[in-house]
């Protein structure tokens, strides 16, 4: 394929026009500013940026999306209460109900400029919380899922064994639980199996929390994964988890995986909101990386993480979409900023281009929570994975190359398409299968009794 476009965003600024030529895998194999001469090309009006990556998906709980917002008087609500709801819901959806909602809310992501995502998955088991006659069948289901939508995936089969520290597991969570780290490992070779077999498919592995898996256990278990495929856990979203791990423990939980974890390299800590003055100096400098979700974390009441003081000491970080409360890569940017601009009345949250630094930072960071590697934006031999913002935006019109990143993140202009490898999956807005996928889904969740 080979397509002209206003311009694109690649490491040095914009390049513009921009030229892209991609391989029949959707592979870049050249950009540049002029065509090859008399190449036909497809030409289109937009600006072009790297595709963003979403390192935290929960697709199934985008079922409940909107569902848990109303609150009656007399009622407490908190992530507790809220976290009932959920377990709720994920034990109402059987296999094909799983697919169908996890198809649906890729669709969205890809329609919001995602091109791919990290599935940490834990709804594993049937209903009685019995194994599926392949162990794998629910991660293969998000797979598909992903495949149909068009999205690049990373699949993280997650390891979940209790309810809390040193306590049995939850009637609610007995589609979670694997009672023995012997019966994850098969589960996680089940679902690499497949994954492997399949034409780019990613994967990573996952303790839930350390609330959620005795962290004796994972400690045994840690080495017998290859560092270097992704381990993604979830550290400190709630004050509480934060003083039930120090009195189990003797440890804060980011604290404890900084001490107790054999390498950091690879480890990817979601959430990271409680944090005292020592975890976010030795965080921002140890080789972790810290996934932030921040339309579910405020949707959820966390709290808000100290990345003023994060990112100037150097901390990796990119994001996720955690419950898929809010689907927007370009919103969630923005609630970062603004939510330390709210907390020190100030606006100077990342020095220089703040735009630019959370896209850079978010990709190249989110590139490694998916399992690959990237030096940079639009290199050539990697997959062309793109979005695409009509040219004729009206807040693009007096923004030159400095402003137009910012223009497009801060004012929340919507993608008019996406590409994956090379390829349009939503194009003027519409995803390439809308309609029947759609369909799909308001038949799936019509049948949900929750
Ligand atoms: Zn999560």
């Amino acid at each position: 394929m080979y397509f002209r476009f206003r311009g694109m965003l690649v490491d040095h600024g914009w390049l513009e026009p921009a030229f892209v030529q991609t391989d029949i895998l959707g592979k870049i194999i050249s950009t540049g500013s002029t065509p090859e001469p008399d190449a036909a090309y497809e030409s289109i009006d937009a600006w072009i940026l790297p595709g963003a990556l979403n390192a935290h998906s929960h697709a199934f709980q985008y079922a409940m999306a909107g569902k848990a917002e109303i609150f009656p008087a007399g009622q407490p609500d908190d992530f507790w209460t809220w976290r009932e709801a959920m377990y709720r819901c994920a034990g109402s959806l059987d296999p094909d109900q799983l697919e169908a909602v996890a198809t649906m809310v890729y669709t969205e992501m890809l329609r919001r400029g995602f091109t791919q995502v990290a599935e940490f998955h834990y709804v594993h088991h049937d209903g009685k919380g019995n194994f599926y006659q392949n162990i794998a069948e629910t991660g293969i289901r998000m797979v598909r899922a992903a495949e149909r939508a068009g999205i690049r995936i990373t699949i993280i089969p997650v390891l979940y064994q209790q309810g809390g520290f040193g306590q049995p597991p939850y009637d609610l969570q007995r589609r979670f639980i694997c009672s023995s780290t012997d019966d994850f490992i098969r589960l996680y070779e089940a679902t690499s199996a497949y994954a492997l077999n399949q034409v780019d498919v990613q994967i990573g592995w996952s303790a839930h929390s350390l609330r959620a898996v005795d962290p004796t256990a994972l400690k045994n278990i840690y080495p017998q994964f290859s560092s270097s495929v992704p381990f993604h856990i979830h550290a400190a979203e709630q004050k509480k988890e934060v003083q039930d791990c120090l009195a189990w423990t003797q440890k804060r939980p980011v604290q404890w995986l900084l001490e107790e974890l054999p390498s950091l390299k690879n480890v990817f800590i979601v959430h990271a909101t409680h944090l005292d003055d020592q975890e976010v100096l030795q965080l921002a400098g140890s080789e972790a990386t810290v996934v932030l979700c921040p339309g579910t974390e405020g949707n959820l009441g966390d709290g808000f993480f100290r990345m003023t003081e994060f990112s100037r000491s150097g901390g990796n970080w990119c994001i996720g979409t955690d419950s898929h409360i809010s689907l927007d890569p370009m919103a969630e940017f923005r609630m970062i900023d603004y939510r330390q601009r709210l907390s020190t009345n100030r606006r100077d949250t990342f020095p220089g281009d703040p735009a630019l630094y959370m896209f850079r930072e978010a990709y190249l960071s989110g590139k490694r929570a998916m399992g690959e590697h990237q030096e940079g934006f639009f290199k050539v031999g990697t997959y062309f994975d793109a979005v695409a913002y009509d040219a004729q935006l009206p807040v693009l019109q007096n923004a030159g190359p400095a402003y137009r990143l910012a223009a497009l993140m801060y004012t929340g202009a919507m993608p008019m398409g996406t590409l994956v490898r090379g390829r349009w999956v939503v194009k003027n807005g519409e995803h390439c299968h809308q309609a029947e996928i759609a369909n799909q889904y308001r038949k799936a969740v019509s049948k949900l009794k929750w």
